[in-house]
């Protein structure tokens, strides 16, 4: 999972409402995949993602753990082992033409809508729901979104209220407090507020501004000169333009404002953070009160967090002081009729896929097929789905788990998870570079490391939202700002250790440095990463993965930074810093080098969090194995393959996905987790037991010399 600057806003033909708290999330976590962040841009704290159970054995199908088709032993396993280990998978699975990859994720995301779907239309059809229960609001979140006869009829009207309200703004003082009614609302112009853990003070929850009011999905289309961003600058205008002109506007009108916005959106950019700069904690931790604030940006504070209700707010924390002080130079001298514009193009753009289809297609295709490659639409019943799933997060959780999840996993994984933690301690405590001290406190922090799985034992109640047949924007907005408040309501509060990030339907895993905790979904736990019945090689080297994935964040460039406590605070000596500086770049180097479609490059900086994740997760997975096997018999091979064999492999197929050009470079200027094929190649060549167990050649492509390779933890 991952950090500040992680907004990886992908498939954007979702609703998508409340983006209030996304940052504040990427703040707080660290992902497995980005997978989850495409639902997760639209959730607040409620990502979801669609998928089965680990033992449903009636819509899943039974395959081996390592399935010698999915290989392509015709290349060799040191020359590319990603398609050594995946080729014939790859082949006999081209991409959907509504996804813009498909791997082992989407894969299972497939399998398991038809379990959602099933509890959607269930809740849907009861008519003996009790009004004001989870089901029926389950039943009739998902009915109002399949009513395209209503939606069709109310056209642009169904967001006609929100519409008036931006013509009826007059003054500055106007439009400031229209902005901020609009955030309760999650739609989210000119920046983002919220509230999260203190990172200094991780027992208490504080206000939060976050940087954001841009609708590509990162700061850097706008100011890149590359002729890829300069192209989708170019449809981006043509896009608002379209947009406006089914609004009723007149073309001229439409496109005069189009260009107009896209300026002042580029001011908003350049006044923003980089991505690389938003990952590092300590320049995006300032903390001030409300005085401090106004004298970092000139912008009527007051007048905001009154609108919003908020009174007598003591501590902030301003994420980037440089893009705050901007925002109030641009919010004062741009006209008013011009934020007028902004607001209504921000409020259409998030409204889009639940209105007509006229709306709903147009944002498709600049959202989907120029960003991201995407030929066609999901099928409507998919994204009525993903959006109930999102907005009615646990909501759904709970019914999911109820119908299918098998405690006897959960079982299983917490035993997976003490050999994990055990393994990554003995490698702790043999490390040469590490002086004692530091030792001492690492071993501290692994040892407190919190473990979450399956679903809360507390589940969010929604008693307060009401959730209607009729009008499907109006129940995103409702459930918009159910989470808005509940979000603010935990200002000034110590901290709920009880509360997910993720849906129990997530197929993800998340590490959080501010509650140093590792977390894993319900969804999660199912093949290719969770086999309940197949041997130990296979499960280490997939869950196992990603279980020690996870607990490595806590001891990643960014998650060393955190203490025990999940407190910001440099707990390293001078020394060993800079020893773990030193081998965190030869990690940065190694993915430098890989090249991805010819030419372009994975930004080993970007990625290196991840990186140093899998790293540790492949490493400590592996030790773990080996005390797993302790007393068994070691030398019967399974299906061909020796136990080391299955290991890799397995690890080899969780990343297994083809995916489209656009969709790739898009995500290789905005995902903090390198593409899949690097995952594997650049990786597993730094492991010298995967050197043997392949018998890998100074001769392949793909061979590192001895002294070059990475290893940390
Ligand atoms: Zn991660």
């Amino acid at each position: 999972m991952y950090k500040k600057g992680a907004v990886n806003q992908n498939i954007l033909y979702f609703c998508r409402k409340f983006t209030v708290s996304l940052n504040l999330i990427n703040k707080l976590m660290k992902i497995f995949t980005n997978k989850s962040f495409y639902t997760s841009v639209i959730g607040v704290l409620i990502f979801s993602f669609m998928v089965s159970c680990v033992n449903n054995k009636n819509t899943m199908k039974e395959e081996a753990a390592i399935n010698i088709a999915n290989l392509d032993t015709t290349v060799k396993a040191g020359d590319d082992f990603y398609k050594y280990a995946n080729g014939g998978w790859l082949k006999a699975h081209p991409i959907p033409g509504d996804q813009s990859a498909f791997g082992s994720f989407e894969a299972l995301a497939e399998e398991n809508y038809k379990q959602l779907l099933s509890i959607m239309e269930g809740a849907a059809a009861d008519k003996d729901a009790k009004a004001g229960s989870i089901k029926q609001k389950i039943g009739d979140f998902f009915t109002s979104g399949m009513d395209t006869l209503k939606i069709e009829k109310a056209g642009i009207n169904a967001i006609k209220a929100e519409l008036d309200k931006i013509d009826a703004i007059k003054t500055p003082q106007d439009l400031l407090k229209s902005i901020a009614e609009f955030h309760t609302a999650g739609v989210n112009p000119l920046f983002n507020f919220g509230s999260g853990q203190d990172d200094k003070n991780s027992n208490n929850v504080i206000a939060q501004l976050y940087q954001g009011g841009l609708a590509l999905p990162d700061r850097d289309y706008y100011t890149s000169e590359d002729a890829r961003s300069k192209e989708i600058r170019g449809e981006y205008v043509k896009h608002i333009t379209k947009m406006f002109e089914l609004m009723g506007m007149n073309t001229t009108t439409a496109a005069q404002n189009a260009d107009n916005i896209l300026k002042l959106e580029t001011k908003l950019a350049e006044a923003s953070s980089t991505r690389k700069e938003l990952r590092d904690p300590v320049s995006n931790y300032n903390k001030t009160d409300l005085a401090g604030l106004k004298k970092m940006s000139a912008f009527d504070w007051d007048n905001y967090f009154a609108t919003l209700g908020l009174k007598n707010l003591k501590e902030i924390n301003v994420g980037q002081p440089k893009f705050f002080g901007e925002m109030a130079k641009i919010f004062s001298s741009t006209p008013v009729d011009q934020w007028k514009t902004y607001l209504k193009w921000h409020v259409l753009k998030d409204a889009a896929s639940c209105l007509s289809s006229n709306f709903d297609k147009e944002h498709f295709a600049f959202y989907g097929t120029v960003l991201s490659g995407v030929k066609e639409m999901k099928p409507r019943w998919k994204r009525v789905l993903n959006n109930t799933s999102s907005n009615l997060g646990e909501a759904v959780g709970q019914l999911y788990v109820e119908k299918y999840f098998p405690p006897e996993a959960k079982k299983r994984m917490i035993e997976l998870i003490g050999n994990l933690k055990l393994a990554l301690k003995e490698r702790i405590e043999k490390l040469s570079w590490m002086g004692e001290a530091t030792k001492k406190q690492a071993l501290e922090k692994l040892e407190k490391i919190n473990v979450k799985v399956g679903y809360p034992d507390k589940w969010i109640d929604y008693s307060s939202l009401t959730i209607t047949k009729d009008s499907y924007f109006e129940n995103i907005m409702a459930a918009s700002r159910f989470y808005f408040k509940r979000d603010i309501e935990k200002i000034g509060k110590p901290v709920d250790r009880t509360e997910w990030g993720m849906t129990p339907q997530t197929v993800n895993a998340y590490y959080n440095p501010n509650m140093n905790e590792i977390v894993f979904p319900a969804a999660i736990l199912q093949e290719p990463f969770f086999f309940l019945k197949a041997d130990d090689a296979v499960n280490y080297g997939a869950i196992g993965v990603v279980i020690g994935h996870e607990m490595t964040h806590g001891f990643d460039d960014q998650g060393c930074q955190y203490d025990k406590e999940g407190n910001l605070r440099n707990w390293w000596t001078k020394e060993d810093a800079a020893n773990f500086e030193a081998k965190t770049k030869v990690i940065a180097d190694h993915y430098n080098a890989h090249k991805e479609l010819d030419s372009l490059h994975v930004d080993g900086k970007l990625t290196l969090g991840e990186n140093i994740a899998d790293m540790g997760g492949i490493t400590v997975a592996y030790a773990a194995l080996q005390k797993a096997l302790q007393g068994k018999d070691t030398t019967a091979k399974i299906d061909g393959f020796t136990i080391d064999q299955r290991f890799f492999l397995s690890y080899a197929q969780v990343w297994r996905q083809n995916i489209r050009d656009k969709e790739l470079m898009r995500r290789l200027k905005e995902d903090v987790h390198s593409p899949h094929d690097a995952r594997v190649n650049a990786l597993l060549f730094n492991v010298p037991q995967f050197y043997k167990a392949f018998n890998i050649q100074p001769t392949d492509k793909l061979y590192i010399p001895e002294k070059d390779r990475a290893v940390i933890w």
